[in-house]
């Protein structure tokens, strides 16, 4: 098949790159110029595991192309996919502008019948939107031309997105015309749908809608253990036992009950956020998507105020080894991270932070620029040495077993402040550490 991917993010070029993979002909297009230079010289500006790798090979096959040339990629392919930005707005509802433009670009171009499938997270009505945006560039050029428009929303996680792109749990499909949609979808998603039908069908409204449903439901499930950690350090029990407890039951299940510093990402907060805003529009109060945001915002804060409580208020010229500055492991991300709110809260108190990401440290810098407050380090090591303690905020895999007499004897103090409950408190509490966790029955 012939695909346009709009788009060339974490989405777009997993999307992209996997349909070539399978013998397609993709066009990637992107407005940002600099990214597609790059990405023609087979640079991948993301970190996701094996992407890098099956770019170059699609590359090199002539299946997969970059452009900013909308023009080209519109007219040579009949599946138009959008896989860009959907940002929060301030008033937390979801920025449409770059998917109508897609759809306005679509709409001055097309020539012949197209299927534009949305793969971006989007709010109900947003499909609407999409057909009469190019319906409207349509009668302005005085061109009548067929097209249907598709929800197709992604679930694909970052750190495994190949993986889930290849492999997904299910392939949700809303179109409003089922006859002719379906097999040209089927087509289209059959070397990923192999071994049972995966393929759910429904109307536009209701695929727009589960995707957001699906991260809201995730994001429900962080704050509850969220919740649960404080009252279980309050009470000095210990939330990882309790993790294992309720985690057995297959009811419950293990998956996204992890306590912490808090969910952060490009999804869990914008999507959250636009769903209180979709019911908010509709008069409906949302108690449990509002307590969900409110629970994270203020675990989001968690580190920051042991770290202070630890200190006595007194951060000023204080120096705190970071490790992890991603949003999760296996990516560069730092978008809504717990680490950035933590980071701009230290130094609003005067305190220096060196820290250590293996991925993200590119973005902090683009992000943040040159400041004296700020050392990136080359080696999780380094980011120890002077420092008045050590603060865990990314449950990369190389953090999971350090030297601990190396972090001790580096440490201006044996202070662990743990925001992924990595360790065994008593373990190192045996070795001499004062060591703070999420939840595990030490109090703030
Ligand atoms: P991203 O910010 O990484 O990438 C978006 C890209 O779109 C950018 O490269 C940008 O330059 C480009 N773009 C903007 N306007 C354009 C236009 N008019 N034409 C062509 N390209 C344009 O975004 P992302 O993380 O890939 O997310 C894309 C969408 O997918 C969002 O709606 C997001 O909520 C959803 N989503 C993201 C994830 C994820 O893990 N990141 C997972 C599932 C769904």
């Amino acid at each position: 098949m012939r695909i346009s991917v709009f788009g060339s993010g974490y989405v777009g070029l997993v999307t992209g790159t996997c349909f070539a993979e399978v013998g397609n002909h993709v066009w990637c297009v992107d407005v940002d110029a600099q990214k597609v230079a790059s990405l023609q010289q087979g640079k991948v500006p993301i970190h996701e595991p094996g992407l890098a790798a099956l770019v170059t090979t699609n590359m090199a096959m002539g299946r997969l192309q970059f452009t900013t040339d909308a023009a080209q990629a519109v007219k040579q392919s009949e599946i138009q996919c959008i896989a860009v930005g959907t940002p929060p707005d301030e008033d937390g509802s979801a920025d449409l502008q770059y998917v109508l433009q897609v759809a306005h670009t679509i709409g001055q171009q097309m020539t012949d019948y197209k299927v534009i499938i949305d793969k971006s997270t989007v709010p109900v009505g947003t499909a609407d939107k999409v057909r009469e945006t190019i319906q409207a560039a349509l009668n302005t050029r005085g061109v009548g031309c067929d097209f249907d428009v598709v929800s197709n929303p992604e679930f694909l996680k970052e750190g495994a997105a190949l993986e889930d792109f290849t492999r997904p749990d299910r392939i949700v499909i809303g179109t409003d015309n089922p006859d002719k949609i379906i097999p040209i979808m089927r087509e289209l998603y059959a070397p990923f749908n192999r071994n049972h039908n995966k393929l759910i069908v429904m109307d536009i409204r209701s695929a727009e809608l589960t995707k957001y449903a699906a991260n809201a439901i995730l994001a429900t499930k962080i704050s509850f253990m969220n919740e649960i950690a404080l009252i279980a350090e309050q009470v000095g029990a210990d939330i990882e036992q309790i993790r294992l407890g309720i985690g057995s039951d297959p009811r419950i299940g293990f998956h996204f009950i992890y306590p912490g510093c808090g969910y952060g990402g490009s999804c869990f907060p914008k999507d959250v956020q636009a769903l209180i805003y979709t019911a908010q529009q509709l008069g409906i109060n949302t108690r449990i998507l509002n307590a969900v945001e409110a629970v994270n915002q203020q675990q989001q804060q968690i580190l920051f105020q042991k770290i202070n409580n630890h200190f006595q208020g007194q951060l000023q010229g204080r120096c705190l080894a970071l490790w992890g500055l991603a949003f999760k492991p296996d990516t560069d991300d730092i978008r809504e991270a717990p680490s950035r709110k933590l980071m701009e809260a230290l130094w609003k108190h005067g305190a220096l932070v060196q820290a250590y990401d293996p991925e993200a440290m590119p973005e902090t810098r683009r992000l943040y620029g040159e400041r004296t407050d700020l050392l990136l380090c080359d080696t999780p090591e380094a980011a120890l040495q002077n420092a008045d303690a050590l603060v865990i905020v990314t449950e990369w895999k190389l953090f999971r077993s350090p030297n601990f007499d190396f972090i001790k004897a580096h440490l201006k103090h044996p202070v662990i402040f743990d925001g992924r409950n990595l360790y065994d408190p008593q373990r190192l509490r045996n070795r001499g550490f004062t060591y703070y966790a999420i939840g595990r029955g030490e109090k703030i």
